[in-house]
């Protein structure tokens, strides 16, 4: 491994009251010697803080405080120094300077989390969990995220890993005793470990619906009518929020998505834009537009003017939009505006004509009747995904899929000993579920995929 000096800037590019630096490496502090004169850092004991002046030559560039952590005691392991400094961009760049002239480089991209990693110190999953951490934004991605950094997924794979990894060694001496035809594995307690294992996976993966409406937050889209009173809805339901407008990269028309906070969990409402503009463009909604909305939502909440006398073109529009993964809201609103007896048909004409389980409610968005209803409703959704949740979320696409590659590789050695296939295969099944298994903690692993994940992280982690 290649312990050369890093350093970056720890903190947001921009001025604060404090900056701080990272310097890690071999020669991490005698790096950082060069331009402090006031003590012998090789003197001093692991993390201790000290007072001084950061020097470029004979210049003074800031009064900073430096803390010291000695290898193997620190986040890469390695001998690090972290320099506090008034936070001002610039001298942050100044210092950053004359440490790459005093020797160190500049770090790439999460390579201080990286050596973390390539130095033992933590696992991949957790590494990745750095970054969560980092990226998130709400009460219940901090909680997933920290837990994953306590090894949460690790744990729980690695102990049904050296289960599996015994069988394998006990099959792979079969096959050195191949002539003898003897079974050192008894196949009925590989089996009960397999289907022990094929449960943790599946509810593993299960929970991923979960950490992915954690993470990403849950897509809702309010579809209607002209006039149904959707932008009034989004108000009434952003009221006490701070609206959060983001521009999605990478979709060809920009999309705006407004965030909605319930309870610890984010709601993206998609494509607010046509919302957002005044209700004076008649243009009706298209079920092409509206099929766009809903495609990528997991909550279509429709709206519909509960004075409305035909429903049947509402109706049509829902039948339309309906998939078996997407929970369905219908709302009818204005009930300020016509008579309960009325309204309270509604249901009813909506219940005879679709089949689909829906919820629905009555509001009224100027008079904020019920809307805490439906806000109650979208939170349902997502504490319905936490029902099935076990201890352990997984929020991570790589590893969602690392674990229906090892799923499946679990069937198939189940075929294997099923079918009573040659031991070889077995073998050969088996050493591959321990592959996918160990995908996730990095335990097995290529750079093709450390460099992926390490170049999404921010410089300085
Ligand atoms: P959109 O075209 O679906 O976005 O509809 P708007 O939100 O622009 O509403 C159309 C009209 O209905 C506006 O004049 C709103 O003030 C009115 N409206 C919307 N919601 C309600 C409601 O709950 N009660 C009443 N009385 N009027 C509403």
């Amino acid at each position: 491994m290649n312990n050369d000096t890093i350093c970056a800037l720890a903190t947001a590019n921009g001025v604060g009251a404090l900056g701080i630096i990272r310097v890690s490496g071999n020669d991490a502090l005698s790096v950082v010697q060069k331009s402090f004169p006031g003590k012998k850092l090789a003197k001093q004991k692991s993390h201790t803080i000290h007072y001084g002046y950061f020097m470029d030559g004979e210049e003074t560039i800031d009064e900073v405080m430096l803390s010291i952590f000695l290898a193997p005691k620190s986040f890469t392991t390695e001998n690090s120094v972290e320099i506090a400094f008034h936070g001002s961009p610039h001298i942050g760049k100044r210092i950053l300077e004359t440490l790459t002239k005093n020797g160190a480089r500049m770090a790439k991209a999460g390579e201080f989390t990286l050596r973390a990693f390539i130095n033992g110190r933590i696992d991949l999953s957790q590494a990745e969990a750095i970054a969560d951490v980092i990226a998130s934004e709400n009460e219940a991605s901090r909680k997933v995220a920290i837990s994953q950094l306590k090894g949460g997924i690790t744990n729980e794979i690695s102990l049904l890993r050296t289960d599996l990894l015994n069988f394998v060694s006990l099959i792979e001496l079969e096959l050195d005793f191949a002539e003898e035809d003897v079974e050192f594995a008894d196949r009925t307690a590989l089996t009960q470990l397999l289907s022990k294992i094929e449960i943790k996976l599946h509810s593993l993966i299960e929970s991923f619906q979960y950490g992915n409406a954690i993470k990403n937050g849950t897509a809702v889209a309010i579809i209607g009518k002209p006039n149904a009173g959707k932008s009034t809805l989004l108000n009434a339901l952003l009221k006490e929020e701070r609206a959060i407008v983001s521009n999605i990269a990478g979709t060809t028309r920009d999309t705006i998505e407004e965030i909605l906070h319930i309870k610890g969990h984010a709601f993206r409402l998609i494509d607010t834009a046509g919302l957002r503009e005044t209700a004076d463009e008649i243009e009706a909604i298209g079920v092409k537009k509206a099929k766009e909305k809903v495609e990528n939502a997991n909550i279509l909440v429709y709206l519909t003017d509960a004075g409305t006398k035909d429903f049947s073109e509402d109706i049509e529009m829902i039948k339309s939009l309906l998939r078996d993964d997407l929970k369905l809201i219908i709302c009818a609103t204005k009930i300020d505006e016509v008579m309960p007896h009325q309204y309270e048909k509604v249901e009813d004409v909506f219940r005879n004509e679709i089949t689909q389980e829906f919820d629905f409610i009555t509001i009224s968005a100027v008079e904020n009747q019920n809307i805490q209803d439906l806000k109650n409703e979208l939170s349902s959704y997502v504490e319905q995904l936490k029902a099935s949740e076990n201890n352990v979320v997984i929020t991570n696409q790589r590893h969602f899929e690392a674990l229906q590659k090892s799923l499946n590789a679990v069937h198939k050695v189940n075929e294997a000993i099923t079918f009573q296939i040659s031991t070889e295969l077995l073998a050969y099944e088996l050493r591959n579920a321990l592959e996918h298994l160990g995908e996730i903690s990095g335990e097995v692993t290529n750079d093709e995929v450390l460099g992926n994940i390490f170049s999404k992280f921010c410089i300085g982690k």
